[in-house]
């Protein structure tokens, strides 16, 4: 330990470390504050006598992720999203060094810390507090049965540590960004005064539905909605998540026509996923079938421990959400108008107006054709 500091000191110190390299939001939530939340808010989870966590949020590039959402360009936001997570993974991992040296136990908390992506942790309820939050926040069945469960979910430690607030979109909204943030967490032995969560009237999702209305699949229910109470806060409702890989399909670029036709995410594939849930597995393996024989699409996230890379796509629910109306707006036209997605031969993907990419479709050879759509 380098000297000997009270806890409100050590906090301070780490909040002004965040601030200075970036975050436009730096928070701090404990295990009392986050009570009642789902079984993903027991920091105990991933560390053993954890007792509190940092929170982060990192805001992306608004020039390139204008450029993602009016489908001029895919690459720069693709990369742009890549180093805010290194970023934010290198902070949080300077972040537990600091801990250490200040003598307690810390870790980062990963985004994608979900035995999908290979955690060993068990993400089922294991002790009281778990199972009680179990009850309070059942998990849908697709999530259990993916394996898609975090361990500790960054979004519920965000809204509870004051970094940002719920929206509609179930995404974290932050006061100067909106939702086109990277978030990042450590947990830490440490039991650092918590941040408020954020007062309700610093909310600005007035539940406008252009982040439902810029998505191009049925992810977010339109009538059913989740609500979550942590410590003394009742949290903003978001909509009920439906089954995930409508949304993975699109985010993977498997598939990326709209349900209506009228627009796409980046994924240049047209066929559809069955509406109905029972069927959605056969659709799905054809469409992912294809995806495998297609050209594979410049640069994405190198996953070192499955060997192989993940593009880019959506986030269209995120990105569409800025604190001024008229950005959102202006977010949600460019998107919906922005053309629709071919994939050219070398892999790259590019979006133009619907007449044109119908006769780039038509003018291919029936075999390639018929990996994008059915023929
Ligand atoms: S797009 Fe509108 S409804 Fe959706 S989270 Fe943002 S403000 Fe709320
Ligand atoms: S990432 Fe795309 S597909 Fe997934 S919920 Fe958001 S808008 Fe819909």
């Amino acid at each position: 330990m380098s000297e000997h500091l009270d806890l409100e000191t050590i906090r301070d110190r780490l909040i002004a470390f965040l601030t200075n390299a970036g975050c436009n939001a730096v928070g701090v939530c404990n295990q009392e504050g986050l009570e009642g939340g789902p079984p993903s808010t027991d920091l105990t989870r991933q560390l053993e006598g954890a007792r509190s966590a940092i929170v982060v949020s990192y805001p992306l590039d608004d020039h390139k992720l204008e450029l993602y959402m009016g489908k001029i360009d895919h690459e720069p936001y693709q990369k742009e999203y890549i180093q805010v997570n290194n970023i934010v993974q290198g902070l949080m991992g300077e972040t537990t060094n600091q801990l250490h040296k200040f003598g307690y136990a810390a870790e980062v908390v990963y985004a994608g810390n979900t035995p999908a992506d290979g955690t060993p942790l068990d993400v089922m309820p294991s002790n009281e507090r778990q199972r009680e939050a179990a009850l309070l926040n059942p998990a849908g069945e697709a999530y259990v049965m993916m394996g898609i469960l975090p361990v500790i979910s960054q979004r519920m430690l965000a809204a509870a540590a004051g970094v940002g607030f719920f929206g509609m979109s179930g995404n974290i909204l932050t006061e100067s960004h909106g939702a086109a943030i990277v978030l990042g967490a450590c947990v830490t032995a440490a039991d650092l005064l918590p941040t408020p969560a954020l007062d309700r009237d610093a909310n600005y999702c007035d539940e406008c539905d252009w982040c439902g209305q810029a998505c191009p699949t049925s992810f977010m229910s339109r009538t059913d909605f989740t609500t979550v109470k942590m410590g003394e806060h009742d949290h903003h409702k978001y909509s009920a998540r439906l089954h995930p890989m409508r949304c993975a399909a699109h985010m993977q670029g498997m598939t990326g026509l709209s349900e209506d036709g009228r627009f796409s995410s980046w994924g240049p594939g047209r066929k559809q996923l069955s509406q109905n849930d029972d069927e959605l597995f056969p659709s799905l393996i054809e469409i992912a079938t294809d995806t495998a024989r297609r050209p594979d699409v410049p640069g994405g996230f190198y996953d070192a421990q499955k060997g192989i890379r993940t593009n880019i796509m959506c986030s269209a629910c995120n990105l569409v959400c800025h604190p001024e109306r008229k950005v959102r707006a202006k977010r949600l036209k460019m998107w919906t108008q922005g053309g629709v997605t071919i994939q050219h031969e070398d892999g790259r993907v590019e979006a133009m107006p619907r007449d044109e990419a119908r006769a780039y479709l038509d003018a291919m050879p029936i075999e390639r054709r018929a990996l994008y759509e059915d023929v």
